[in-house]
């Protein structure tokens, strides 16, 4: 489109005019900077992807199970390790934390429900995250993969097919107690499964428990992590965490 020079001029006019503007405006509004005053934020490297950041307290790498008392019950092979003969826990304890591990449930599928492909990841070895073969797999909705087991079900069910591995990524604020034992702040939980958020900032109402509601019994600031024998040969592999 060709314009005519009268046309060219004005806009040339115009844009020069509000160049002007913006000049002075900035030349009296000040950048507003908010007076804190913060410490030069630490620098931490991220690692390759699938790695564990620089900074992680690394649980299992596929090698051994030296870091989880009962862990010798397990099997370890191929980078892997097979839920076998009982739980195991961390030997060393956590309060808050970013969790990330990885778990496969078994490819053959065996049992139905609850008996198919189960086991969990216990935070403070008293608040469970489900693990379980949902795929194609009915259940009760607060006992799924994912699933606070009987207080939140999933906000949606993204389980991989049995045999696939499948990632957990937790942010858990572990809860607070007074002298008398009783609850001053709760816990949080915020899940995700296979990168999709799976627990928003759950509060988690006490104790995950088959056979009885949830519950808060006053424990110390830090405990070991569990990870549950149910009887299914659940994989695991790529266990970290970073204190909070
Ligand atoms: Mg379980």
């Amino acid at each position: 489109m060709k314009l005519s020079l009268s046309r060219r001029w004005i806009i040339g006019a115009t844009l020069l005019v509000f160049g002007s503007l913006t000049s002075l405006t900035c030349a009296f509004v000040q950048e507003y900077k908010s007076g804190k005053v913060w410490p030069e934020v630490k620098v931490v490297d991220p690692g390759k992807p699938g790695e564990p950041p620089a900074d992680a307290i690394v649980l299992f790498d596929g090698t051994d199970m030296s870091q989880w008392d009962g862990g010798e019950k397990w099997i370890v092979e191929n980078g892997y390790a097979i839920v076998k003969g009982g739980d195991i826990t961390s030997k060393q304890s956590f309060g808050s934390c970013q969790l990330h591990l990885e778990w496969a449930a078994p490819e053959k599928i065996e049992g139905t429900g609850q008996g198919r492909g189960n086991s969990g990841i216990f935070l403070m070895s008293t608040y469970e995250v489900q693990i379980l073969d949902s795929y194609n797999n009915e259940t009760y909705p607060d006992g799924q993969a994912g699933a606070v087991y009987k207080q939140h079900p999933p906000l949606v069910n993204v389980c991989r097919k049995p045999g696939e591995w499948q990632t957990y990524d937790i942010v858990f604020n572990a809860p607070k107690f007074d002298e008398q034992g009783k609850v001053t702040k709760p816990a949080y939980i915020t899940v995700l499964h296979n990168g999709v958020l799976i627990q928003n900032h759950f509060e988690i109402e006490g104790g995950t428990f088959w056979h009885k509601p949830a519950e808060y019994t006053k424990h110390p600031d830090k405990l070991p992590l569990k990870l549950q024998f149910h009887g299914n040969p659940v994989r695991f592999r790529n266990i970290w965490v970073r204190e909070l």
